[in-house]
């Protein structure tokens, strides 16, 4: 926002903060930040600033995304700007205002190219473009071979330590991605540690003993909690009796770890959502979409990933693999935070916050992002009473919400 622009007020809805509902608020902003939010009666707003009405809705922080493979038809992984600002796009509609594009399993030049790409959408970020782009979720190509799940086994491996270094040496990596029980492993979480990312085990049949080594090698989240990851009986199979503790167990033990869960009504059944909302608490559950590119398409085929990537039918609702598993899923964020709200019971600031304040958090952007606090960048979203997107701003800046604007 430019410096001359005038102050925005958003009025006339609850505000969501992290830790309560403030009915009758008002949001202050100016140049592109939040300046004051409270009460209306308390609450003092400058003179000729741009009123936005919330028309008795909620007044929200931007949703941040932190597990995202496309939208619209683009997928990441086909490596190009036009890709990345069209799921980018997508995703923004549906209310995320920080968004990291997620990497799949693929050859080194697809990943070359999705990271070139992803920079260059950074650098040359403007409101058009939607979601602002603060890093890369770096997740394929190192899943473990029985867990590659809806990726293409084609373009996995374990790690390759001149190929992540020089990834992280790009800079824009801030969550990495790697199976705890790959060879190799432990030098990764290092490496991945040490560019200051949210370090993550997922697409993984390991044991406790083997989380516990990546933990201490800095490892603190696991992706998406159920899906692609091990359980007792999964390692009954790889270990035989006495059966041994799985990354369930040792998420749900450690406080310090964190997870997310994909809230689209067809992944995990309410009592699953509730239980991990309750097990780990809003501070350390986020949601995410993985949401892929059939998002916002009509039903049909659709491809995971890159060109050489795996095939999958949605119907519109979900997206399934041939013979029935799930591919990710096709919905944006708002409809996770509706669902999670409508399976758990939590109240809204709650699940608002396993969108928006707990991602940021475990991602690192929460100093500038993630709340609707004064000093952070006015990432603010108008909802509707049943959280329905209604208007988009990103540093005080209005997105057009209509679709190919
Ligand atoms: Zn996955
Ligand atoms: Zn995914």
């Amino acid at each position: 926002m430019k410096a001359n622009t005038p102050a925005l007020i958003f009025q006339n809805g609850t505000a969501v903060l992290p830790d309560r509902l403030v009915p009758d608020a008002v949001v202050v902003c100016e140049k592109g930040r939040i300046t004051a939010v409270g009460p209306t009666r308390k609450t003092k707003v400058p003179r000729g600033a741009n009123v936005i009405d919330a028309r008795g809705g909620y007044i929200s922080p931007g949703f941040v995304e932190m597990h995202v493979h496309g939208g619209d038809g683009a997928d990441y992984m086909d490596g190009t700007e036009e890709a990345i600002r069209i799921a980018n796009r997508a995703h923004t509609r549906h209310g995320t205002t920080s968004i990291f594009p997620t990497t799949t399993t693929g050859s080194p030049a697809q990943l070359d190219a999705m990271l070139n790409a992803c920079i260059a959408v950074r650098r040359d970020w403007t409101i058009a473009d939607g979601a602002r782009l603060p890093g890369i979720h770096f997740y394929g190509p190192y899943f473990a071979e029985d867990k590659v799940g809806a990726h293409s086994p084609k373009g996995r491996r374990d790690p390759v330590v001149s190929e992540y270094t020089e990834y992280f040496q790009r800079g824009i990596i801030k969550i990495a991605t790697c199976a705890a029980e790959l060879p190799g492993a432990e030098a990764f979480y290092k490496a991945a540690k040490k560019s200051g990312c949210l370090v993550t085990c997922g697409h993984s049949n390991s044991s406790w003993t083997e989380m516990e080594r990546a933990y201490r090698a800095g490892m603190r989240h696991v992706d998406h909690f159920w899906c692609a990851m091990s359980s007792v009986a999964s390692l009954r199979a790889r270990f035989g009796t006495p059966m041994q503790a799985s990354m369930e167990e040792f998420v749900l033990m450690h406080r310090e770890m964190s997870t997310e869960v994909i809230a689209d009504g067809h992944h995990l059944a309410p009592a699953l959502l509730r239980f991990a909302y309750v097990m780990k608490g809003a501070d350390r559950l986020c949601l995410v979409t993985d949401s892929n590119r059939a998002l916002d398409m009509p039903p049909g085929e659709y491809r995971i990933g890159p060109e050489d990537g795996t095939m999958f039918i949605s119907d519109g609702l979900v997206g399934r693999m041939p013979g029935g598993p799930l591919a990710s899923s096709i919905m944006g964020m708002d409809h996770m935070v509706r669902i999670m709200a409508r399976d758990t019971k939590a109240p809204i600031h709650d699940v608002v916050r396993m969108a928006s304040l707990t991602p940021a958090e475990r991602a690192g952007i929460a100093k500038k992002v993630g709340s609707l606090e004064k000093g952070k960048l006015a990432d603010v979203l108008v909802l509707d009473r049943k959280l329905g997107v209604k208007r988009v701003f990103i540093g005080g800046e209005e997105f057009s919400t209509k679709r190919r604007a």
